[in-house]
């Protein structure tokens, strides 16, 4: 827990931390180098495709074909360090270090993890709500409020270059794993309270996006998938009808 007193080698941490924070997500959520991997091999895990544009829409997006098929990646709490891996806020050791802590402190990994499907829960609803023009539950806005606060009171308000920022703050066993869903639930907040809202969708396979494109007009998560498949419906539906 953080204690207010900061030792020299948790100052080391934040500074590497706020280094990785100006790089990957300034501007809310920049992943598009991997994004245009198509699947990236970590380790034994394959990840989805980050395809969200936000950190918290890729977050909600860690099921694929949610609508029909659904195929779970957050499977456990290591595949919940190494998404953190594969977004860009953790390092290797950072997740060496969390699969450690969850194998010393089993009950603590399993309420964390609980927690994050939780957090995931709450955004996936708030968001499909708002790209179908519905109403945020006050249930999934308290889910985020929650998961934010929490996250804000293990950091610490630093001055880098001139500028305050949130710095994470918090040295215990499981750091690694409660930053990751600080930044998710600040992404979703961000978003929330900053973003435009009329550019969160959601595409026909059921992954949120957020529309970056210049007019709007982005309707697929990606073109080279489900874009060229719905071509490709609608392809064989013209012929079907110019047979028919
Ligand atoms: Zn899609």
């Amino acid at each position: 827990m953080f204690n207010g007193n900061i030792m020299a080698s948790d100052v080391l941490l934040v500074k590497t931390i706020l280094v990785v924070t100006s790089t990957i997500c300034s501007d809310g959520y920049q992943a598009r180098t991997m994004n245009q991997i198509n699947r990236r091999r970590i380790d034994e895990i394959e990840f989805p495709r980050l395809l969200g544009d936000r950190l918290c829409l890729d977050f909600a997006n860690s099921v694929e074909s949610p609508l029909e098929e659904p195929q779970e990646f957050l499977t456990d709490f290591e595949a919940l360090a190494r998404w953190g891996r594969h977004v860009g806020l953790l390092d290797d050791g950072q997740v060496v270090a969390g699969v450690r802590a969850e194998r010393a402190q089993p009950d603590l990994a399993a309420r964390l993890y609980a927690d994050a499907l939780d957090l995931r829960t709450s955004i996936q609803h708030a968001f499909v709500a708002i790209a179908e023009d519905g109403e945020v539950g006050d249930d999934d806005l308290a889910g985020i409020q929650q998961a934010y606060l929490q996250g804000l009171q293990q950091c610490q308000l630093l001055l880098d270059s001139g500028r305050a920022q949130w710095a994470w703050a918090c040295s215990g066993d499981m750091s690694a794993v409660e930053y990751v869903l600080w930044r998710v639930a600040q992404s979703a907040a961000d978003l929330l309270t900053d973003g435009d809202l009329a550019r969160v969708k959601t595409c026909g396979c059921g992954w949120l996006f957020y529309d970056t494109s210049r007019n709007g007009s982005r309707r697929w998560c990606s073109m080279e998938g489900c874009g060229t498949q719905a071509k490709m419906r609608r392809y064989t539906a013209k012929r079907r009808a110019a047979r028919a």
